[in-house]
């Protein structure tokens, strides 16, 4: 029997009564779920001592907070342990007004983009979805505050386990109450995967993972991006745009003297004329075992302004968490 954290009410209130127990038991079962936070059946006090003995060793589905580190601009980075041992990482990011929870799709990534952490990890398994709701839930108990905003930037290539992020995100917009414009998924792209989420009609807003202007630079930092060229994904975002009447944001990591030349600002711009659309620039997060570098300031300002000089909206994204290795493309399961 799968874990019951992911069930929605109707689900829960099927298992109940499967159990022999009234319906409104579902209702409280809900509650303590999703607003209680319970670990364990054997918690819930409402739940008459002899039935709450009987369904003990049913799992919740919750996970332990292996380790926990705090970077001085509070950023709080969480290695959770799952029930199979394996580890993840997820980032709980506050703000004066916001709570935001970066939530990781994979255990590891296959994607093994060049730059990125998690992807020079591998690949281990997709997350089921009551993993995924799980990470906000602890992120939520541990600041003692609701989490507001939701960014699926974590461990993970979140449309290779498409099925498992949307039931999550369906139970985190419905059951746990964050609304879907206030969520965020990020892809580095896959094949009709773009689409497919297309006609899903959510009210998230969707990141595509550029980082290059052109296709030859694109597949040396992205492996995949060999099988899937960029005109084929710049098409399926069109098309997105097309179908969704949504914006959607393009992401582009700076690597200095790789791809953060203005001959590459120009590039990018001309790439996305005609598109509705923002660039988020992330200045590149140092990790081990990548000898990229950061660019200076000076750099930085001169690529937002070469982008903006051709009217692309563009914003800068100083990551934050980078004293606790909690930053873009730094979880890797360790601390
Ligand atoms: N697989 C998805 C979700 C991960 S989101 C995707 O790639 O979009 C993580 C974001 O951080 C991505 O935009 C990723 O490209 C970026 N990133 C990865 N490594 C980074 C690094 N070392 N420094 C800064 N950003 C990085």
């Amino acid at each position: 029997m799968p874990p019951l954290l992911g069930a929605n009410l109707a689900e829960l209130t099927q298992w109940v009564l499967a159990q022999g127990q009234p319906a409104y038991r579902g209702q409280q079962l809900h509650q303590w779920i999703y607003e209680k936070g319970a670990r364990s059946l054997s918690e819930i006090t409402v739940f008459s001592k002899q039935w709450r003995d009987q369904v003990a060793d049913v799992p919740i589905g919750r996970s332990t907070i292996h380790h926990r580190s705090v970077a001085p601009d509070d950023t709080v980075k969480y290695l959770l342990r799952l029930a199979d041992g394996q580890i993840i990482e997820t980032v709980g990011i506050p703000t004066e007004k916001r709570l935001t929870v970066c939530v990781s799709s994979q255990v590891g990534c296959p994607m093994a983009c060049d730059f990125c952490a998690t992807g020079k990890g591998g690949f281990t398994r997709n997350l089921a979805r009551h993993e995924i709701v799980d990470q906000v839930l602890t992120v939520q108990e541990d600041f003692k505050r609701r989490v507001s905003h939701i960014v699926f930037m974590g461990m993970g290539e979140p449309l290779l386990n498409t099925v498992n992020v949307l039931g999550a995100l369906e139970i985190l917009n419905k059951d746990v109450g964050i609304g879907q414009r206030s969520m965020t998924l990020s892809t580095v792209g896959v094949r009709d995967r773009i689409l497919d989420l297309a006609k899903h009609h959510l009210q998230i807003t969707l990141a595509v993972s550029l980082h290059a202007p052109n296709q030859a630079l694109r597949e040396k930092l992205i492996p995949t991006a060999q099988r899937y060229p960029l005109e084929d994904l710049l098409a399926e975002c069109r098309e997105y745009v097309q179908l969704t009447g949504r914006r959607l944001t393009f992401e582009y990591v700076l690597l200095a003297g790789v791809n953060d030349l203005p001959q590459h600002a120009n590039e990018l711009a001309s790439r996305l004329r005609g598109f509705q659309t923002h660039v988020n620039l992330i200045p590149y997060n140092p990790i081990h075992d990548a000898d990229y570098q950061r660019p200076d300031s000076g750099r930085i300002q001169a690529f937002v302004a070469a982008l903006k000089k051709q009217h692309i909206a563009v914003s800068v994204r100083y990551s934050r968490g980078l004293e606790a290795n909690a930053a873009c493309g730094q979880l890797r399961a360790s601390k």
